[in-house]
């Protein structure tokens, strides 16, 4: 196994790009965990060490590792229509069907869907849509897309257009126009920033209901009520990113929710088929839908190969199936609540934690050199208790962008309280390695 560890991780620095990954890094060491199977809460790499997924992959398999009956209606799809297109006069039964449960399940009114491949692709197809609709609207002026500080939407070049954190944007010399960064928390500088760029200019404001790969960032009490009011007033759609918060993620089946709003369209992707199909997809509410119908000329010139994919879609209608019948949504709250007590204990044991937040099963640790004034390392310190943690047996992933210092936990909705306790008790082993 050891063996067959270092001739695959010797082909992976080779040919292999990884996303996301320093590619000095993987050239020094190489893959470090070369994944071959999971079952529930739990991954095996080749040498057969088993971790807790803690990270839920990257914040995708809702429903754990190693489902059969998923696999299996991906057989029976694939076997019967593996892939026809939904251009045009086309269309297939699972994405009909998956398309009216989420008109069923989605927050207010929102009702058509529009399929994509996964979250980047559906924040591309969200600016693109919500500026075609001010064009048939007649106010073609209406392009600006204000998004949040420290958001993260995705990398196709929209969608990093959009994204709050700089380093995304810096990576590449040239993105989309007309995209502007507010205050994550603070309603008084979205209507300043409106103000600022002219009412009339502003197609559309996006926000995550939790900011996830920016640090897990929960908005304060109101927020959201604000920000849709705002939106109402200067006649802006308000565009929320489930990406990572939809499909019970945080205890509820939308992030939105907890606040008590509704948007007027939505991204999704991930937790919609827990990782087990490349999906995503945007909605729109009715109205904007009826809009569309009346106003609408020609073709909608915009559509993936992948847009409606039957095998995608019959694997999603079978993971919100096991979703529900397996109550998930109701433990990702129970256990949740499990996961801030036990990082609340770790906080009280460890010098090094400063504060710990967390909704549904989405948690974050900050790492502080003094508890007192919050004062930070001067290297990021949380990539060490990453890779303590890993050692034990357990995987999270550290945010260290704009100064952050913060380990992020999202597990699968299925984890139970014997296995929480051992995520807990392995974080606490790993800070103490370090402090
Ligand atoms: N939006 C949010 C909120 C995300 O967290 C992500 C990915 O983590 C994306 C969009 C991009 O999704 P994908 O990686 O499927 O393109």
């Amino acid at each position: 196994m050891e063996n067959q560890h270092e001739q695959l991780a010797s082909l992976d620095q080779k040919h292999f790009l990884h996303p996301t990954t320093s590619i000095k890094q993987q050239q020094a060491t190489g893959p470090d965990f070369i994944f071959t199977k999971g079952k529930g809460v739990r991954l095996t790499d080749i040498k057969g060490r088993t971790v807790i997924d803690g990270m839920s992959s990257l914040w995708n398999v809702n429903i754990g590792h190693g489902r059969e009956e998923i696999a299996q209606t991906a057989y029976e799809q694939m076997k019967t229509l593996g892939y026809s297109s939904c251009f045009a006069t086309f269309s297939n039964e699972p994405a009909i069907q998956l398309a009216a449960k989420l008109a069923e399940i989605a927050p207010g009114n929102l009702s058509a869907t529009f399929f994509t491949s996964g979250g980047s692709e559906s924040n591309d197809t969200a600016y693109k849509l919500a500026r075609h609709y001010w064009m048939l609207k007649g106010q073609p002026k209406r392009k600006k897309i204000i998004s949040r500080s420290q958001s993260y939407h995705g990398v196709a070049v929209g969608a990093t257009s959009a994204t709050g954190l700089k380093p995304f944007r810096d990576f590449t010399n040239s993105l989309a126009p007309d995209f502007c960064y507010v205050d994550h928390f603070s309603p008084e500088a979205l209507r300043q920033m409106i103000e600022r760029e002219g009412p009339e200019t502003v197609a559309a404001y996006i926000a995550e209901p939790v900011q996830g790969a920016g640090g897990l960032h929960i908005a304060p009490d109101g927020y959201f009520k604000e920000i849709r009011s705002i939106c109402d007033e200067y006649g802006i759609l308000f565009i929320t990113d489930e990406v990572i918060t939809g499909f019970g993620r945080t205890g509820t089946y939308f992030g939105v929710d907890h606040y008590g709003v509704a948007p007027d369209m939505m991204c999704f992707a991930k937790g919609v088929s827990s990782g087990y199909a490349q999906l995503g997809g945007v909605m729109i509410s009715e109205n904007m839908h009826n809009d569309f119908k009346q106003l609408s000329e020609g073709t909608l010139l915009h559509g993936y190969t992948y847009s409606g994919h039957p095998t995608a879609c019959a694997v999603a209608l079978k993971n919100l199936e096991i979703l529900e019948r397996e109550n998930l949504i109701n433990n990702a709250r129970v256990m949740g609540e499990e996961m801030l007590k036990g990082f609340q204990k770790i906080q009280s044991l460890r010098s090094i934690v400063g504060d710990v937040r967390g909704l549904g099963l989405m948690g974050a640790v900050e790492i502080v050199k003094n508890k007192e004034t919050k004062e930070r390392f001067a290297e990021p310190f949380a990539p060490k208790v990453v890779a303590e943690a890993a050692k034990r047996g357990l995987i999270c992933r550290s945010v260290v962008f704009d100064g952050q210092d913060t380990l992020v936990f999202a597990p699968p909705l299925v984890i139970n309280s014997e296995e929480m306790n051992e995520l807990i008790s392995i974080l606490n082993d790993a800070i103490e390695a370090v402090e």
